[in-house]
């Protein structure tokens, strides 16, 4: 039943007559509590919260698979805007961008060129950029791209999926760069052919990988909401001596607060993924597919006024 709603809902996170629809509510949705708003400015208040509470945050401006060479110029402008807004105030927070958004699927120079833009705006104000990991068939463009940014900036990382059987050999030729790594457990619908399905055998990979990149000594986050990944990581720092200033745990806005707080309180370094912007709808069906019971975090912010 599960693999059933979740096949259901990654189905249905493709379909843009229904993106198209859901972008006509987004500003009901946008009040509710698995995005920061509308745009970015409605987002410093919840920075500003978590961060007094300790908490770190990245915000992504939502939008992907874009192929109109206009809109990825102005998602890049946006991205670049959202720094220099983060620059002139004082919340902690770094970006988080998806290169399908910026053109990657028109062509690589485009992505490319969008990206060195956003990446000189950055390192000027020290800002981390992530560049998030989409499916399976942008991941060699992604890896190959980030290759290159990274030999050129150095405040910009990227994410390795626990799920594809090609993560292990990617983390270790992404070794040479010290790279800052998301790792996750990956979040799109990918055929057995490339990706473990089974809920055990991406666990065991997720483990292989927080050993390897904490192991290389390279800044490491990661990103689930499960207790069991969160418990193992705890229990492998500990037992090896990895200083808390080499790893941070990130889960996603509005998602599993109260553990959000207690790592924080155990010392731990938590980064919040904050969303924004009115293109929502792909990324709340991949969190309905992980998780049906989050349409309740939807339906409080359609009905809150
Ligand atoms: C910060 C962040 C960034 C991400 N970036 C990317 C990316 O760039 N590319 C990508 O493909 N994916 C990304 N993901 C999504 C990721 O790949 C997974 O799809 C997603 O995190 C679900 O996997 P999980 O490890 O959280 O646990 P799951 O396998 O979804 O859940 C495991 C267990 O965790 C508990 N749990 C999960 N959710 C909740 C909840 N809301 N409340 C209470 N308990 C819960 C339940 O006990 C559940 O059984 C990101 C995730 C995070 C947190």
């Amino acid at each position: 039943m599960d693999a059933l709603s979740r096949d259901f809902f990654l189905f249905l996170s493709k379909n843009r007559g229904l993106n198209f629809m859901a972008k006509r509510w987004g500003k009901s949705l946008a009040t509710g509590n698995i995005i920061g708003g509308i745009d970015f400015e409605s987002c410093i208040p919840h920075i500003e919260q978590l961060n007094k509470k300790g908490i770190q945050v990245t915000v992504d401006h939502l939008g992907e698979f874009v192929m109109d060479e206009t809109v990825a110029r102005e998602r890049t402008q946006e991205c670049i805007r959202t720094i220099q807004t983060i620059a002139t105030n004082t919340i902690q927070t770094q970006v988080s961008v998806k290169l399908t958004s910026l053109g990657l699927d028109i062509s690589q120079d485009l992505a490319r060129e969008n990206m060195q833009k956003i990446l000189e705006v950055a390192s000027k104000h020290q800002v981390l950029v992530t560049i998030d990991m989409e499916n399976e068939s942008r991941c060699e463009a992604t890896l190959e791209l980030f290759r290159e940014l990274k030999e050129q900036y150095d405040l910009v990382g990227t994410v390795i999926q626990a799920y594809l059987y090609r993560s292990e050999e990617d983390l270790a030729q992404l070794d040479d760069l010290s790279p800052f790594i998301r790792l996750v457990k990956g979040a799109y619908k990918e055929s057995a052919q490339v990706a473990h399905t089974e809920k055990a055998d991406i666990r065991e990979n997720f483990k292989q990988l927080i050993k390897r990149q904490l192991n290389s000594g390279h800044y490491t986050a990661v990103a689930t909401h499960d207790d069991y990944m969160v418990d193992f990581t705890k229990e492998y720092v500990r037992s090896q001596g990895i200083p808390k200033d080499q790893f941070e745990f990130q889960m996603l806005y509005g998602m599993r607060t109260k553990t959000q707080q207690e790592l924080k309180d155990e010392g731990y370094n938590v980064r919040i993924y904050m969303p924004y912007g009115d293109d929502w709808y792909g990324y709340f069906m991949r969190r309905l597919a992980e998780k049906p019971s989050n349409i309740s975090f939807a339906l409080k912010g359609l009905t809150k006024k």
